[in-house]
């Protein structure tokens, strides 16, 4: 209920800026869609997935026709064909649809796997985590917290201190070098 007032709040703020014929701060607007993002958290619903686009056309103008197969249709690029299985450059992995920072160069690591291969996510919030019974076996899938993008899978052979591996596809990454 707490959120749902500090919502309804922002809103009404808003539309106070806007009486006053003022666009109102991209922040605000942020600050809005991140709350409700955060209701759905709560709840527990995970599908969110096209909380920043209205429809799966948007996301195949905006995506290239392989990153539209892994990213929107749950797809696997081929085993050692990504860009980033063997990139040892320092910086932040980023959602390819949205630019949510999932992972870190600091917890990246050969796996052998022929994908990227992370211990752990940047951050708790970066990622969510989702039963997948595809394929006759029963996996986690990973996938972006803010888009709703699939990004690969987690498994638990992963090295200390977390044990876990998260299996990316390359082509659901862009990479930022540290500057
Ligand atoms: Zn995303």
């Amino acid at each position: 209920m707490r959120n749902l007032s500090i919502i309804i709040l922002i809103i009404i703020a808003i539309s106070i800026w806007e009486t006053v014929d003022k666009t109102p701060p991209e922040g605000l607007k942020a600050m809005v869609a991140d709350s409700l993002i955060q209701n759905d958290t709560e709840k527990g619903n995970t599908s969110m997935s096209d909380k920043s686009f209205s429809c799966e056309e948007d996301w195949k103008s905006k995506l290239t026709p392989e990153q539209y197969s892994v990213l929107r249709e749950k797809g696997t690029e081929r085993a050692f064909t990504g860009k980033y299985t063997y990139n040892k450059e320092s910086g932040i992995y980023k959602c390819a649809a949205c630019g949510n920072e999932l992972f870190s160069s600091e917890t990246k690591y050969d796996s052998g796997s022929g994908w990227p291969s992370f211990w752990n996510a940047y951050k708790s919030e970066s990622v969510i985590e989702r039963t997948d019974n595809s394929h006759f076996m029963t996996r986690t899938e990973i996938i972006c917290s803010k888009c709703g993008s699939h990004l690969g899978h987690l498994f638990d052979d992963g090295p200390n201190p977390s044990g876990m591996r998260y299996c990316i596809n390359s082509i659901a990454l862009d990479f930022e070098p540290k500057k």
